[in-house]
């Protein structure tokens, strides 16, 4: 891991971001902001599953008045996105949200978006600075590359709110394109010390948005550069908030609920090494102890793994060596598999 990019923090709500705080988990309600009680149930269930700050959509006034009583139910930091309507990011800190999601570019009217900084300077409520690479406007020179032209938007949209007095500033530069989001986020990264968010937008279907959203935003990680994630998904907010966790506990930046580590299987294996493994990532979704477990198919790498692991089995020819934290603890027979390691997670 390359040395941590050191940006300068903020507070949203009562999360820091930036600054070496822990690399937060966001997400977004997919329901109707307007349904309160909608929305105030998504968020609890994502409060569960580890989701540190929320975003909401807010398109109308209903929306962001909503914000006041969605707030009285939740625990977690809003923030409110806002496109065009500088009334409606006023409305929404009127209501209590912890952030704004803005592209100020969107509003036109410098007056507008001057009382809008006004705003959330006084009630010290940070301004996410959102370029979308889908929502560009024109004005791209030629030869320049698409990510260079994001950032050129952003750092306009940061001298802007700079030029207001205004520094609580958070940055994404989403794209669908992963290497385009890496170019741009490797830029941005260079040119300000302003926390980022990092993101690949529009990811899609989760078998193959979660891959991009691990490439994309793992490698700028592993880089050293982004202080808060969210990985957007055409599926439900908890798939975002369970995939955010597996890519920073992939890379040793968070630890959240237990490991898995489950052998391929292979023509070696003597046992159903899929199906056990299957049965015990199902089990482990409702473990919320941050335990390594190995299930392995056979001798080869077997004993190496289960060794390392907090309680592994490694499986032979119709009986397998249960090991608990490096030592082997009991031989079990196969058909006692399932149970022998689910009664150890247990005991952990
Ligand atoms: Fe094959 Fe054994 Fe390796 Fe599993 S641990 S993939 S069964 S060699």
């Amino acid at each position: 891991m390359k040395k941590l990019r050191v940006s300068r923090s903020i507070r949203v709500g009562n999360v820091i971001v930036g600054g070496g705080a822990p690399v937060s988990v966001q997400s977004m309600s997919k329901t109707d902001t307007r349904d309160v009680l909608s929305t105030v149930n998504q968020i609890r269930e994502l409060e569960e599953c580890g989701c540190e700050i929320i975003r909401v959509a807010v398109p109308d006034h209903e929306a962001a008045a909503a914000i006041k009583e969605i707030c009285k139910g939740i625990s977690i930091p809003l923030i409110a996105d806002i496109h065009f309507d500088y009334r409606l990011a006023l409305a929404a800190m009127a209501s209590g949200a912890d952030g704004l999601r803005l592209n100020p570019g969107n509003i036109r009217d410098k007056q507008q978006i001057k009382k809008v900084v006004a705003a959330a300077k006084a009630r010290e409520v940070p301004i996410r600075i959102g370029v979308n690479c889908g929502s560009l406007p024109p004005g791209k020179k030629p030869g320049r590359s698409i990510a260079a032209y994001m950032v050129d938007m952003a750092m306009e949209q940061v001298n802007l709110l700079e030029s207001m007095g205004f520094d609580l500033i958070k940055i994404a530069l989403k794209a669908f394109d992963v290497p385009t989001a890496i170019e741009a986020y490797r830029s941005i990264a260079r040119k300000t010390v302003y926390p980022l968010h990092l993101g690949i937008t529009e990811a899609g279907l989760p078998c193959t948005g979660i891959i991009r959203s691990a490439a994309g935003i793992g490698i700028l990680l592993y880089d050293g550069i982004g202080d808060t994630i969210r990985v957007s998904l055409s599926a439900h907010p908890r798939e975002e908030v369970f995939t955010a966790y597996e890519i920073l506990k992939s890379l040793n930046l968070r630890q959240r609920g237990p490991v898995l580590i489950s052998c391929p299987s292979c023509g070696r294996s003597e046992s159903d090494i899929v199906g056990l493994a299957t049965k015990i990532g199902n089990y482990l979704q409702s473990v919320n102890k941050p335990v390594k477990i190995a299930v392995m198919g056979c001798v080869v790498n077997g004993p190496g793994e289960a060794k390392a692991a907090d309680v592994g089995i490694a499986c032979g020819k119709g009986k397998g060596a249960i090991f608990k934290k490096g030592r082997i603890i009991r031989s079990v027979k196969e058909s006692e598999y399932l149970r022998v390691l689910i009664e150890e997670i247990d005991g952990l």
